[in-house]
């Protein structure tokens, strides 16, 4: 680690001793400058002093000098005048030497006669002087002759000073030698004194800065270890989370994978039916709306084939639903490997399949493709133990004749397929505008159908059944009447299958139930019996799984008496029921009987019929218009009859409308009748004040 105080003392060391080392030699120049400018002053002056008092003596030698030799100077009676004044000049002051030189440097005074006649004309001191400068220099002498003896280790200031005559020019030169040891030994001193101040000073200063330093030093090592702590736990926290992350990502590695299988998977379902492994709803829908804009571009015509399974709802409830998921799988197959022409097939849910064709030519293409997927199901489906024998019906919607628009094409083609259906089971159709205009028809009166129940448009009429013997009054058939303000009347024939397949036959056949029950329990309460009433019942009431309830509480509600209640059943209602015997049953349990309506039109055996809890049947209208005029619908009248009588039923001939009919009837023992013979159906009113009589 970098050592301040270390580094502080080195360089704070080396610049105390370089500022020593400057300092000390500069206060020493600057003391000998003072000590030469103050000897200098001093000689100038004491030189002053010769020249004013000696200037006759003086003169007069400088000039009587030129031209001489050294041995007539040193004889001639000036030079020891001089000699005496200067010595008394010179007594008491720092002077110690004196020489003078005349105008060619021939030295012409000195106090060593010796040196008298020496000429000095080159020495620079003299040549300045001549030129009327001062110059000085301090020299330090071992021994050193003065003008009263030798002297020695003295330091002396010699300085040439011009001697200016009375005439104002340089006649001579003074060379003047002044002793300084005193302020040498005193500049000494200071010096020493100085240095040492000034060492001391820096030592103290250094010292001050050392302990600041050394502190400053201290702190920068608690936080170096500080820092040094901080980081070695930091980089252990970093090896901790990097050893996490490597293990999270193995583990995100492993989520991604599961995630991407979970998406593709999902992609998968997203587009398929899972049931069937054929393209969804959705998938269809895409790959529509991109031949559409192919056909569109390309100027193709393109199909769309809507195919709907005619008996699956009964195999469903009679089979359950596994038995259902199976037909469906085996149907798809069926229909993949069969139908070779067709572009694309998918499931749209339930028993609805759909497909697509590219580049239609013609409609008989189209009809060979639907007649092939028809054909399809030629042969009876074995799952298990069933044999199951179905047919399909297919609508057909044409781009661009029937439609512009996935929307249209589906729709449209759906529309046909009801009408295939309409036509019977395994057939196909095409679509046509008409279809839609029966179809908004439709919609239109199933809307105000819904209003009527709401609006109380609806009434239950009353038909008659009589004793065939005594023509009086067992009973009643109620049936729905619907006048709509916008449409009028509406015969039953058309608004019932419209609110079976809207299901508003629910909410209707309850509100009929409860409205005759209501009425012939106020017929019963002010006198009028009416000894049993009918209710038709809709296979779809009977599905629900509250009509039990409903049922119970329109009985407790109006207080009718169960046992004057009795409920029509179609065939087909009891193929429709899951366990039909369990549900007649339960009804039957309330105390209420049953009837089998239009008898005669169904397929279900006499022996299979044995099984049910069933009071009544019904020959079928269709039978009774034959009596007179079909042997075999008198024939089949007749087995009914024998039938019922060993089974026990009880008998109601519908339809009834001549009195051939109803002798022909009586004669075979029909007991009951039910027909516009008797009476048609009426509102209660008027059926009470027709009939009271005859109760
Ligand atoms: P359905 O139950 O077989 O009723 C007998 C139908 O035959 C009635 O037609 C009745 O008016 C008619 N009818 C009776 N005698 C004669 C006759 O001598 N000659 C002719 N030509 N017809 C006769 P309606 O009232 O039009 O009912 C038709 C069908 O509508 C009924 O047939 C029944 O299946 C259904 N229906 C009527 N009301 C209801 C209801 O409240 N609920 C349910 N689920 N269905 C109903
Ligand atoms: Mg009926
Ligand atoms: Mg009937």
């Amino acid at each position: 680690m970098f050592n301040l105080s270390r580094y502080f003392s080195t360089v704070s060391f080396v610049l105390i001793v370089l500022a020593a080392g400057v300092l000390g030699p500069f206060y020493r120049q600057l003391s000998l400058q003072q000590i030469t400018e103050l000897a200098e002053s001093r000689n100038v002056a004491m030189a002053q002093i010769f020249e004013n008092s000696l200037r006759a003596p003086l003169e007069e030698l400088l000039v009587a000098s030129l031209g001489r030799d050294a041995e007539f100077l040193r004889q001639s009676s000036e030079v020891a005048i001089l000699r005496e004044n200067v010595v008394t000049l010179m007594r008491n002051t720092s002077v110690v030497q004196v020489k003078i030189y005349n105008r060619l440097g021939v030295m012409v005074f000195s106090f060593d006669p010796r040196q008298i006649g020496e000429e000095h004309l080159n020495h620079p001191g003299f040549r300045a002087a001549m030129a009327g400068l001062l110059t000085s220099e301090l020299e330090k002498f071992s021994t050193f002759a003065g003008f009263d003896g030798t002297r020695t280790d003295i330091d002396v200031l010699s300085s040439y000073i011009p001697a200016v005559g009375s005439g104002g020019a340089v006649e001579g030169v003074f060379e003047l030698y002044q002793e300084v040891t005193p302020f040498m030994h005193q500049l000494q001193r200071s010096l020493w004194w100085v240095t040492a101040g000034v060492f001391m000073v820096f030592a103290l200063l250094f010292l001050m800065q050392y302990v600041v330093v050394r502190r400053a030093q201290r702190i920068l090592e608690e936080q170096e270890g500080r820092i040094t702590s901080a980081r070695d736990t930091l980089e252990l926290q970093v090896e901790a989370r990097t050893e996490e992350l490597k293990r999270t990502n193995t583990q995100l590695q492993g989520e991604i994978g599961e995630r991407r299988q979970a998406e593709s998977k999902l992609n998968y379902l997203a587009y398929h039916d899972p049931l069937t492994g054929l393209a969804n709803r959705r998938c269809f829908i895409e790959r529509l709306e991109d031949s559409l804009r192919e056909s569109a571009e390309q100027g193709y015509q393109m199909a769309v084939l809507f195919i709907d399974l005619d008996q699956f709802k009964q195999v469903n409830d009679s089979l359950g639903h596994g038995v259902g998921d199976e037909l469906l799988v085996s149907v798809a197959a069926r229909l993949t490997d069969q139908v070779r022409l067709i572009d694309m097939l998918a499931r749209l849910g339930g028993d609805e399949f759909i497909c697509l064709m590219e580049r239609v030519r013609s409609e008989e293409e189209l009809a060979i493709v639907a007649n092939e997927i028809i054909d399809a199901f030629d042969l009876p489906f074995r799952l298990g133990d069933h044999e199951l024998f179905l047919s399909a019906s297919v609508g057909i919607s044409l781009f661009p004749r029937d439609g512009m628009t996935v929307v249209e094409l589906m729709r449209n083609a759906d529309t046909a397929m009801y009408c295939a259906k309409a036509i019977g089971r395994g057939h196909f159709h095409f679509y046509t505008p008409e279809m839609t205009r029966d179809a908004q028809a439709r919609i239109r009166m199933e809307n105000l159908l819904r209003r009527a129940l709401e609006h109380g448009e609806l009434a239950v009429h009353l038909q008659p059944q009589v004793d065939s013997r005594s023509g009086l009054l067992v009973g009643a058939e109620a049936l729905a009447r619907w006048t709509s303000p916008e449409l009028g009347v509406v015969q039953p024939s058309h608004f019932i299958p419209l609110a079976e397949d809207s299901g508003i036959i629910v909410p209707l056949g309850n509100w009929v139930l409860r409205e005759t029950c209501r009425q012939v329990r106020q017929w019963e309460q002010s006198g009028f019996d009416l000894p049993m009433v009918s209710v038709n019942l809709s296979v779809k009431q009977l599905e629900r799984p509250e009509f039990l309830d409903v049922l119970r509480g329109i009985l407790d509600e109006t207080g009718m008496d169960p046992a004057k209640l009795k409920l029509e059943l179609t065939e087909s209602v009891l193929m429709g029921v899951g366990d039909p015997s369990a549900m007649l049953q339960r009804l039957c349990e309330l105390g209420i009987s049953l009837a089998l309506d239009d008898f005669g039109t169904g397929y279900s055996s006499l022996s299979y019929l044995k099984t049910l809890p069933i009071q009544q049947l019904k020959i079928d209208r269709s039978f009774i218009t034959g009596i007179g005029k079909s042997r075999g619908d008198e024939a089949i009248i007749r087995t009914i009859m024998q039938l019922a009588d060993s089974l026990g039923f009880e008998v109601v001939a519908e339809g009834v409308e001549t009195t051939e009919q109803a002798t022909f009837l009586a004669t075979l023992g029909c007991q009951q009748l039910q027909g516009d013979l008797h009476g048609r159906a009426l509102p209660a009113a008027e059926f009470r004040s027709r009939w009271s009589a005859y109760a």
